[in-house]
């Protein structure tokens, strides 16, 4: 990669790597990836977090819960103070983006900043939480599919600093930061992503866009959840949530490529993996994330072309068997419904009863999604 000096080598997937891209402008920016525990198929590789040294510096994201000593450590190997911070700026709700801010926010009194839907999701809403042991989760968590032991063990303390966190909203659209540096609300793989643009010669762009991998998209079902929450906001799901809203926003990215070609993309994950850096060039990796989500889609409609089938179904005739063993069952069926949900909208699928499908005998999807 252009313009990168290695402060502190990392291991091969990037963990620890502290990297510094110097900008013709004079901006830098530091890397400061943390730790993941996803494994196996579901690798992504560390958070990368991102210091950002401008005028008014500030942090990118905050890691895993638990991270933030090596953050901490990282900083020091940098030169850089917690404390010169501005603010850290969240690029959505998952919690290998944010978890971290509990052991940040506390010590450094640090601002936070984060899209409205954020604020508005990581709150404690006991009257319309599902029952049980999710009483105590904030709303952003209600849709987890991890068991009451890995809640227990990793997100409790967390889920309590979400509670009294005091956050900065961030607006839809675009929205100036500070001199040269904007905002850009990209809903579809989170409903509160965001992405920032700095000096038309950086996009920080969280997990909308990542090499090698693709970004799993919401399912439009999730809104019904949260909508006694968002809804005097945001009356309508698919402004925030689905597979078509990810699309969207992957359009607003193509024209800041067509706008800056050569606009150096900062992903959160897999910038370093094994052993290799991985840039990404915007408008390739963009088409590639279009392309692949109409094969999904074509294949689908394939396998229901043959007769009504349900999403356990479709997705043993879809993804090979090794992916679908443990949490992989439950990736693929988001997987399966986010794209049905799609071919729903498009005309081409009807659900006949809960999340089991039927062709219509039409094939608009490829239009319907290129013509976004
Ligand atoms: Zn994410
Ligand atoms: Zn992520």
């Amino acid at each position: 990669m252009d313009n990168l000096t290695i402060i502190q080598k990392g291991d091969a997937s990037g963990n620890g790597m502290v990297a510094k891209f110097c900008l013709p402008s004079g901006l830098e920016i530091i890397t400061l990836p943390t730790k993941n525990f996803y494994g196996g198929h579901w690798d992504l590789g560390p958070t990368w977090n991102y210091a950002v040294m401008a005028d008014q510096p500030f942090l990118v994201d905050a890691g895993r819960f638990g991270q933030g000593r090596h953050l901490a450590e990282m900083m020091a190997v940098a030169g850089i103070d917690p404390e010169d911070f501005e603010f850290v700026l969240i690029s959505h709700s998952h919690e290998d983006h944010d978890g971290g801010l509990a052991e940040l926010v506390g010590p450094t009194n640090l601002k936070v900043k984060a899209h409205t839907v954020y604020d508005l999701l990581i709150r404690q809403y006991p009257a319309i939480a599902p029952k049980g042991y999710k009483q105590q989760f904030p709303a952003k968590c209600w849709h987890c599919i991890m068991p009451a032991s890995f809640y227990e063990e990793n997100c409790l303390g967390y889920h309590r600093v979400l509670q009294d966190l005091e956050v900065e909203r961030i607006g839809d659209g675009r929205e100036k930061i500070a001199d040269g540096i904007t905002s850009l609300h990209l809903p579809g793989h989170s409903p509160d992503s965001l992405a920032v643009m700095l000096n038309e010669e950086v996009l920080i762009v969280g997990d909308v866009v990542l090499p090698g991998i693709t970004p799993w998209p919401t399912r439009l079902e999730q809104y019904e959840e949260v909508a006694g929450i968002l809804t005097p906001l945001y009356p309508e799901a698919g402004s925030l949530f689905g597979l078509k809203c990810y699309l969207n926003s992957l359009m607003e990215l193509m024209q800041i490529a067509d706008r800056c070609p050569d606009i150096l993309v900062l992903p959160a994950h897999r910038v370093y993996y094994r052993d290799q850096w991985h840039g990404i060039h915007l408008a390739e990796r963009l088409h590639q994330l279009v392309e692949h989500h109409i094969q999904r889609c074509a294949s689908i409609l394939e396998i229901v072309a043959t007769g009504e089938k349900d999403v356990d179904e479709i997705a043993r005739l879809h993804f090979k068997e090794s992916l679908l063993k443990g949490p992989g069952k439950l990736m693929a069926a988001n997987e399966i419904i986010s794209h049905a949900e799609m071919m729903v909208s498009s005309g081409d699928l009807i659900e006949v009863k809960t999340h089991q499908y039927a062709a219509t005998g039409s094939e608009n999807i490829e239009g319907f999604i290129r013509n976004s």
